[in-house]
């Protein structure tokens, strides 16, 4: 199985990139297999969440690509019983409330549980006002802000406080993406009228990520009509995107325009002060004992996204529990070095050159030598290629630094390299393990007191 299941994992890196696989997907083990389901076993229930707003395409396409299975099962490790949950999340009630016609809201992202802080305020009470008075003031509201800064959360709370308000309310919470989808799918099924009929008698359009719409003309003009539509009976429209409308590229003007229609708020990321009441709240929802020290930590080194710092909480409170170990700041640091902010780390040439040398047993003396067999030829060039991908370094730096080579003959091997890696996948995976590995190892050297400190400040000069 772990075979399998490793092949699993290198299908979604390629799709999502190591960082998510390493952080969402990484933690699940697969527990039981049977010909139609496959049963993970999940740290704990809010790993499943995230999991299920996120990557369920991206897990269901691979599970079934490598291991044909249309079905899968969570479980949460810790609980006794072994729960199992089966992993149709869009489908999940909001039990005694109301429902979107359209889509599922996530049910955590409430008003209730989000934190507001200068870098949201703005964005936060425009979106209470729209809850409150839905099609009244702001339509669209247009929401713009990084990845991960909580534009999700805030569609999904005003949709659910409406449907609090008003259970009859008729509301559609969908990404772009879906809406991009349904549409195919409809001029597909040569059923347009339907299409039409069921956006456009909403109370609430909720579109989430319009960015997914640029260079989508035929969409576009289908969701310039709804949009019409629904203003003009003044229906509410909420629309979120990462960047702002006018730098969405590949929109029509007339789209644009009306982006801009009413009112538009951003989300700038949060400062550290919101950053510790996010994890503060996220722990308290999770019931994750967190002390105060931690969550300054954590809050100090993760200043990403809003998503990286609950990851954060969430992986160190699976290790600790599974574990039966306190929450400390020294767990923190062991357990989170994947997240620590960029800054930490100093890549040095050593650390590349050694890298190389382990992954393809050579010496470090053959990345000097004039030795041009392949077996050490091509480890060079690779060498070479990641000092200047890594370190900026310049082509004649680069040179002094293997053998004395000529800056010409630097440019050469990057530029065969480069070629190597677009044209042979098992090489182009090589590479990008190694840059983890290179990366990740010299996470923490620049911590005081660490014996490294002396040569990454010599290497650097
Ligand atoms: P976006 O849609 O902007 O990429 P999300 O809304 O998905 O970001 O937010 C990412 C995660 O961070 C979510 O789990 C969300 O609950 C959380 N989050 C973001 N901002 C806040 C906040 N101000 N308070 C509480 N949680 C937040
Ligand atoms: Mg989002």
């Amino acid at each position: 199985m772990s075979a399998a299941w490793e092949a699993v994992l290198s299908t979604l890196t390629a799709r999502l990139g190591p960082n998510e696989v390493n952080k969402w997907i990484r933690p699940l083990r697969p527990v039981a297999i049977t010909s139609s389901a496959l049963r993970l076993q999940a740290p704990n229930r809010f790993f499943i969440d995230c999991i299920a707003e996120h990557h369920l395409a991206a897990l269901r396409e691979s599970v079934r690509a490598v291991l044909g299975m249309r079905q899968i099962l969570f479980e949460v490790s810790t609980s006794a019983q072994g729960e199992l949950f089966p992993l149709k999340p869009t489908t999940r009630p909001r039990p005694g409330r109301g429902q979107p016609v359209f889509g599922t809201l996530l049910p955590k992202h409430t008003f209730a549980n989000f934190v507001v802080g200068a870098n949201n305020q703005f964005a936060h009470a425009a979106a209470r006002a729209v809850a409150k008075q839905p099609g009244d003031q702001y339509n669209p509201l247009f929401i713009y802000g990084g990845v991960g800064l909580g534009k999700t959360h805030l569609v999904n709370a005003t949709a659910h406080l409406i449907l609090d308000n008003n259970p009859d309310a008729q509301i559609a919470y969908l990404s772009a993406e879906t809406f991009v989808n349904e549409l195919i799918s409809a001029l597909r099924r040569d059923r347009m009228e339907e299409f039409k009929n069921r956006f456009r008698k909403l109370d609430l359009l909720a579109l989430d990520d319009v960015q997914f719409l640029a260079g989508r003309e035929r969409t576009q003009e289908e969701f310039f009509h709804t949009f019409n539509s629904l203003h003009e009976t003044r229906r509410q429209i909420i629309l979120t995107s990462d960047t702002f409308p006018k730098d969405i590229g590949g929109l029509a003007e007339r789209l644009r325009n009306r982006f801009e229609w009413g009112l538009i708020a951003d989300i700038q990321p949060p400062d550290i002060e919101t950053r510790i009441a996010i994890l503060g709240k996220k722990a308290d929802i999770e019931g994750v004992l967190l002390p105060h020290e931690v969550a300054a930590f954590l809050a100090t080194h993760i200043d990403s996204n809003v998503r990286e710092l609950e990851g954060s909480l969430m992986r160190l409170g699976a290790y600790a529990s599974l574990n039966k170990a306190a929450i400390t700041v020294d767990l923190a640091k062991e357990v989170l070095h994947n997240f620590l902010t960029r800054t930490q780390q100093k890549v040095t040439v050593e650390g590349i050159q050694n890298a190389i040398c382990d992954n393809f047993s050579i010496r470090p003396a053959d990345l000097s030598s004039k030795r041009r067999t392949r077996q050490v030829a091509v480890p060079r060039q690779l060498a070479m290629y990641l000092c200047r991908k890594l370190l900026h370094a310049s082509f004649p730096q680069i040179g002094i630094l293997f053998g004395g080579r000529d800056h010409s003959t630097v440019i050469h091997a990057i530029a065969v390299t480069k070629r190597r890696i677009k044209e042979d996948p098992a090489f182009q995976a090589t590479v990008d393990r190694l840059e983890r590995v290179i990366e990740s190892s010299s996470r923490w050297r620049k911590e005081p007191g660490s014996h490294n400190q002396e040569s990454n400040r010599r290497q650097t000069q």
